[in-house]
């Protein structure tokens, strides 16, 4: 029989709703810990380089750029190209990287294809060594960036932003941070990017554990011994670790752990779905014969964005062939299917749900071929449709299960009950530990602003967060009226590509550079979006998603809860998601054309 053939879709509908209902709290987001300013901010201590003490800055840049991940490494270097001297780039972090300056769990990787994944490969002649290159390669390109284009410079690390503020009588923002600096910026970008400030979950003491802790995004290297490239924690040799959480995070460093602790206890509340990764070495002499050309980056990320979004032209060629791409050709090859006649939003859906169902019906399956003990296999199979959670793909995770030390404790949805001084609390039975680990995520749908931990301070003194009481307003993502230069580096209210989110830097970040550049040179001091183009985009967004919309959210509310679907609660990222209704194909296009035209439609220079 075929897993199509042994689908009952009301049964896995039933199920899907009965394990939703399990885990959804009352208390949604407010069920986790907020570290910054608390007797827990030693979890958000840098443990990878000392602080150095330093003199504040005050002098003037021609543009600050607030966050030195991906966002602004790749507008940071497009800046340079364009003529742009004194760019500083100011970060909480001690180096270049963002994410990838914090997660150097063992394990650590790119889980979108490296080709298409990591910035400016062309421009620095980097070629990934992997499919899906490893945390250590990632940080160093992110190194590799930040000196050729001589993003070092002016830098501050270690150095959180704590106001931005226009100056009107002078055409340029003020910004401060918490090394008391005070300098000016011409202009400002915001690439801040949602997943940089780790949470806890609120569990009653989680502030008594006697033992060691830490969470993922700060790994104590020291405690466990062992290296982000993956050598092995020979210091957990005859400890007991407990490691609370089974997200994208925990699914790539548990077969570390397994390998290398005396005991290891994985408490999960809800299962990842984990999908082939087939990771392998960079074929060095294949790049160079078919891959290596001219635009060759571009390309591959224009077909990646193609192949993975939902416009229903099938490109003939899918070069990265993964699991996001056969994914996104699976749907569209069963919709484009379906007769013209039956081309209805209902069919399309329902063609959509069955596809999940067969793939998640082989998802499940895959977990009985890989892990021994029927009971732990049980637990392991994620109940929900593939897209409800990040999709995990990994090949060496659900054997972990196998090995001797590794213990799957299953709380059945409800999570860890507490934490005592000993250990970690379910279901009644206390877990003895020498050190817990938190997998637990990052803050995500929390309020932006506090997110940042700064404010920003516009024309007549309006507040960022005021102008966005009502949800985010931009032209493009990227501009917001009464915030003249200031530019956001990001992909809500624009292309919004979720499944290789440095492509949205790519484009806005050489929008950014035109744009200042033009300015430049045609000798304008500030540039505005106009509110009548602001509103117009937002109208365009609003009028083209309104039915994309409400299914995303009939798919949502259906979904067990995480992040996604701001923990089964209303509002959230996904409401902030909303697109170029064409997708992020065409919105790419749009844009292209809008910049190249010269023209900047719907902004103010002065
Ligand atoms: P997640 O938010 O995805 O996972 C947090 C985990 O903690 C979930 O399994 C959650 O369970 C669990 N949890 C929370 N509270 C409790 C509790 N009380 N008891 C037991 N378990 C609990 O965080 P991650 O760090 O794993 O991933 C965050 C995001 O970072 C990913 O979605 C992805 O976007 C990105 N990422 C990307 C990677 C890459 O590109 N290579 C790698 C890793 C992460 P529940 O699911 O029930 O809420």
């Amino acid at each position: 029989m075929t897993v199509k053939n042994a689908i009952d879709k009301k049964a896995i509908r039933a199920r899907y709703a009965e394990e939703r209902e399990k885990r959804l709290r009352p208390e949604g987001n407010d069920q986790y810990l907020r570290l910054a300013g608390t007797g827990l901010s030693h979890y958000i201590e840098d443990p990878y380089m000392p602080r150095v003490e330093r003199d504040p800055v005050i002098d003037h840049v021609d543009v600050a750029l607030v966050g030195g991940g991906f966002a602004g490494l790749i507008t940071g270097a497009r800046l340079k190209e364009a003529g742009v001297q004194k760019v500083r780039i100011i970060d909480k972090t001690g180096d270049l990287g963002g994410n990838w300056y914090w997660n150097r769990y063992p394990g650590a990787q790119c889980d979108t294809a490296s080709f298409v994944y990591m910035p400016l490969l062309e421009e620095t002649g980097h070629v990934p060594t992997e499919k899906y290159a490893h945390a250590p390669e990632i940080l160093e390109h992110s190194r590799r960036i930040g000196e050729q284009f001589g993003l070092y410079e002016h830098a501050l690390f270690h150095t959180e932003v704590k106001d931005l503020e226009w100056d009107a009588d002078r055409s340029l923002w003020i910004v401060r941070t918490n090394r008391d600096d005070e300098f000016t910026a011409q202009y400002v970008t915001l690439g801040t990017g949602p997943l940089h400030v780790p949470k806890l979950p609120g569990l009653e003491g989680i502030d008594e554990f006697e033992g060691h802790s830490f969470h993922t995004s700060r790994w104590d290297y020291d405690y466990t011994g062992g290296d982000p490239s993956g050598a092995v924690m020979s210091k957990l040799a005859d400890k007991k670790v407990g490691i609370i959480g089974t997200g994208a995070t925990s699914v790539q460093c548990v077969p570390h752990l397994a390998k290398a602790c005396g005991e290891l206890y994985v408490f999960q509340r809800t299962p990842s779905s984990i999908d082939v990764r087939a990771n392998g070495p960079t074929d060095m002499d294949w790049f160079e014969r078919e891959v290596k050309e001219p635009g060759w980056q571009q390309k591959w990320l224009e077909n990646f964005t193609a192949n993975q979004t939902m416009g229903l032209r099938m490109p003939k060629e899918d070069l990265v062939q993964d699991g996001w791409t056969d994914l996104a050709r699976r749907i569209r090859g069963r919709i484009s299917s379906l007769p013209f006649y039956k081309m209805t939003p209902r069919n399309i859906m329902a063609a959509f749900e069955d596809l999940d169902h067969e793939k998640m019906t082989e998802i499940r399956a895959r977990v009985d071929t890989l892990v021994e003990d029927e009971e732990t296999a049980e637990s392991l199979k994620a109940w929900y449709r593939q897209l409800c959670k990040r999709p995990c793909f990994h090949d060496e995770y659900l054997q972990a299960y196998n090995e001797p030390g590794t213990t799957l404790v299953d709380t059945n949805g409800k999570g860890v009950e507490r934490i005592t001084n000993k250990g970690v609390v379910v279901a009644g039975n206390e877990y003895d530990l020498d050190c817990i680990i938190y997998a637990s995520g990052f803050e995500v749908n929390t309020d932006q602003m506090s997110r940042n931990g700064f404010d920003v301070t516009g024309v007549g003194g309006l507040k960022l967060s005021d102008c966005w009481s009502d949800g985010m307003r931009s032209l493009h993502g990227i501009h917001v009226h009464g915030f003249p230069n200031m530019f956001i580096v990001g992909g809500f209210q624009g292309a919004a590509l979720l499944s290789n989110v440095p492509h949205n830097f790519t484009e806005s970040g050489l929008t950014i550079a035109m744009m200042i550049r033009h300015a430049r040179e045609k000798g304008f001091k500030e540039i505005e979006v106009t509110r009548k183009a602001e509103d117009d985009w937002l109208k365009r967004l609003g009028r083209g998603n309104s039915r994309q919309r409400a299914m995303q959210s009939r798919l949502l509310e259906k979904c067990t809860p995480g992040y996604y679907n701001n923990e089964g609660q209303q509002g959230g990222l996904a409401s902030e998601v909303m697109g170029y209704p064409r997708g992020a194909v065409a919105f790419f296009k749009y844009l292209k054309k809008w910049r190249e035209s010269g023209k900047f439609k719907g902004l103010e220079f002065r």
